[in-house]
């Protein structure tokens, strides 16, 4: 950890100047040491800074410890601190020796910064509350941390709540840098044993904790913590939150959503789930009234085709997959055909240059092992699929004629 970095030695500044100590090529891009540390390395869960170094871009900050070249143990210095390289990938050479202007992609900085703080909250309280550990944190699109502790929505929402109010009491935050001695007496929060030089940070006393990463300077500027979620992960949860800028567009984009529904369900916002609910059951009758109707179709047609012998091909438009496979059924039961096949027309579409058509298929039989000829008919039909030696159902391509044709071929 860098003490003199100036991410924490002046956390708000933007755009610095520094000298170029080294640069490297490394595939297509460039590797640049510079005399300042200013943009933030990848490290403690938060994603690197970017930003330009003159007119290159700087799409990535690693942090590289120093190795002997000897035994290959990380380097040290006396006070304990592994000794780094801070690589800065950019897309051009730049020249050693010289001094370039640097400017840090700021926004991006304060959304790490704001989620950050606002995860820092929300691990103190659940440790402080539970004694749960944050054991693993991610920041990309969605903020995750998992604990090692089972925790309820409920309790969530009252941690949430809590958090909340620490963000509007705009406390300060405070970084403190304790000596060995010091540390001793310290009741902090902290992923592993440190050593070197420790930098604590205190979220306005909700947390307080060894870290590395950038913050905020007042528990106001994280904005608004919203958790999103919570999961069983590894004996424990996984909690995704958003802060700030984020909780915001997450907010936005929900709403456009709400404002949506409630157009399209023609009722207030605040009635779109109880008009929901009732869209589902309407629709849950319709689909039991067109069960029955159907099932009075199948009587009908099987009444229609009962003394029926043979191969028995018939198509329907427009039934799904469950309906062919009643349907079939039906036909099975109360007629007296050898093999009936079910055939639904998907949309049309040509095929080597003659008017086709897409079929879903069933094909039952109580006599004959309708399995054993499956191959040879979806060979016939440029079809696929497959089932019990009773009843196979697949897909096939090709005029109604062929249709016709390959049943009483292949299954006569
Ligand atoms: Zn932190």
């Amino acid at each position: 950890m860098e003490k003199e970095a100036l991410y924490y030695q002046t956390p708000y500044v933007k755009e610095f100047d520094a000298e170029v100590l080294s640069c490297e090529a490394s595939g297509d891009k460039y590797l640049v040491e510079l005399s300042v540390h200013g943009f933030y390395p990848e490290g403690g869960g938060q994603e690197a800074d970017k930003g330009t170094i003159g007119d290159a871009v700087l799409t990535d900050v690693q942090e590289k410890a120093v190795k002997d070249p000897e035994s290959g143990e990380k380097l040290c210095d006396e006070k304990g601190n592994a000794i780094v390289r801070i690589l800065h990938t950019v897309d051009r050479a730049l020249e050693t020796g010289k001094t370039y202007h640097c400017v840090i992609d700021w926004e991006r900085r304060m959304r790490n910064s704001r989620n950050h703080s606002g995860e820092h909250i929300v691990s103190g309280l659940v440790h402080r509350h539970y004694g749960y550990n944050n054991v693993g944190f991610h920041m990309s699109d969605v903020m995750t941390i998992d604990f090692d502790g089972a925790l309820t929505w409920e309790q969530l929402m009252e941690i949430e709540k809590e958090a909340n109010a620490v963000v509007l009491e705009n406390r300060p935050v405070r970084e403190l840098w304790p000596d060995e001695a010091e540390l001793q007496d310290i009741d902090y929060r902290s992923k592993k044993a440190l050593s070197g030089d420790v930098r604590l940070v205190d979220l306005g006393g909700a947390d307080l904790c060894a870290c590395c990463g950038t913050h905020v300077m007042t528990t106001g500027e994280i904005g608004a913590i919203k958790i999103l979620s919570v999961l069983g992960h590894k004996g424990g949860v996984r909690v995704e939150l958003f802060c700030g800028t984020d909780a915001l567009s997450d907010y936005a984009g929900k709403h456009e959503q709400l404002l949506e529904l409630s157009h399209m369900l023609s009722v207030a916002p605040s009635e779109v789930k109880d008009a929901v609910k009732q869209t589902m059951d309407q629709s849950f009758q319709k689909d039991r009234r067109i069960a029955e109707i159907n099932q009075k179709y199948y009587a009908l047609k099987a009444e229609m085709m009962k003394d029926f012998t043979g191969v028995l091909v018939d198509v329907e438009e427009g039934m799904n997959n469950v309906e062919l496979r009643k349907c079939c059924d039906y036909f099975m039961k109360n007629t007296k055909a050898s093999v009936i096949g079910v055939f639904g027309q998907k949309d049309s579409v040509k095929v080597k240059g003659d008017t086709a058509s897409e079929w879903n298929y069933v094909i039952g039989s109580e006599t004959v092992d309708v399995r054993n000829m499956a191959k040879t008919f979806n060979a016939e039909v440029n079809g696929r699929g497959g089932g019990q030696k009773e009843m196979i159902q697949g897909s096939a391509s090709c005029t109604e004629e062929e249709l016709r044709r390959a049943m009483n071929e292949v299954f006569s």
